[in-house]
């Protein structure tokens, strides 16, 4: 009963309106989520270090770029990570075949700290924390680091989006991931530079599988957008 109260006055003081369709009380309502071509397939995405990537749908629909972009830029909208995590679950009630996940734990792809700080929260973790509550399994955030500071990969070409994500990353606390699993998440995948690199440093500290999981996948050209 306190949260539907506390809920009802956060409304009234901070009401939240539609990005589709301006209705108020939601960011997203079920009409326009529904014209989010939420996929209800998956085919086998394997590269040389990821098992599989699951993704909602690609990014190119105006009203999902909004979304996204209004999550991880400023002014951030923190709370846009309940909606745009409901699309992934919903991605997966959808599935003919459901993965068996339970023996997995999750990771997401870090920030370097200043850039934590910048935002004053990690988008892929706030997408992992609701995915942990989904799947029931454990979220580990003190293992990946990110030690350098580098580009945000949409300023660099995408040749050089390698080279600029390289050797970003850092392990620590092995213990905690040595012969497991792990879905590792992020928002969206571009050229799948950043995902590799982390995965690459994963396998390192002893990983033995590794499962991407992010909203949307971007082809070439579908990421122009500032402060990703
Ligand atoms: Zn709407």
């Amino acid at each position: 009963m306190k949260e539907k109260i506390k809920k009802f006055f956060l409304e009234l003081l901070f009401p939240r309106f539609c990005f589709g369709c301006q209705k108020q009380g939601y960011y997203l309502c079920k009409d326009c989520e529904s014209i989010l071509d939420v996929s209800g397939f998956h085919k086998k995405f394997k590269t040389k270090e990821i098992n599989d990537l699951y993704f909602v749908t690609e990014y190119k629909n105006p009203l999902l770029k909004n979304l996204i972009q209004r999550f991880k830029s400023e002014p951030f909208i923190k709370e846009l990570s309940l909606p745009l995590c409901s699309l992934i679950t919903a991605h997966f009630q959808l599935l003919d075949k459901k993965p068996d996940f339970s023996d997995f734990v999750l990771i997401p792809v870090p920030l370097e700290k200043t850039r934590l700080k910048w935002r004053g929260f990690n988008q892929a973790e706030e997408i992992a924390k609701q995915l942990s509550r989904f799947f029931k399994i454990p979220l580990i955030n003190d293992v990946l680091i990110k030690e350098r500071k580098t580009l945000p990969q949409v300023k660099v070409s995408e040749k050089e989006r390698k080279e600029n994500i390289s050797k970003a990353f850092c392990w620590q606390n092995k213990e905690k991931i040595q012969n497991k699993k792990v879905l590792l998440i992020d928002d969206i995948y571009i050229t799948g530079s950043t995902m590799e690199e982390c995965a690459t440093t994963l396998k390192d500290s002893g990983v033995k599988e590794i499962i991407g999981i992010v909203i949307a996948r971007a082809k070439s050209g579908q990421d122009n957008f500032r402060n990703v």
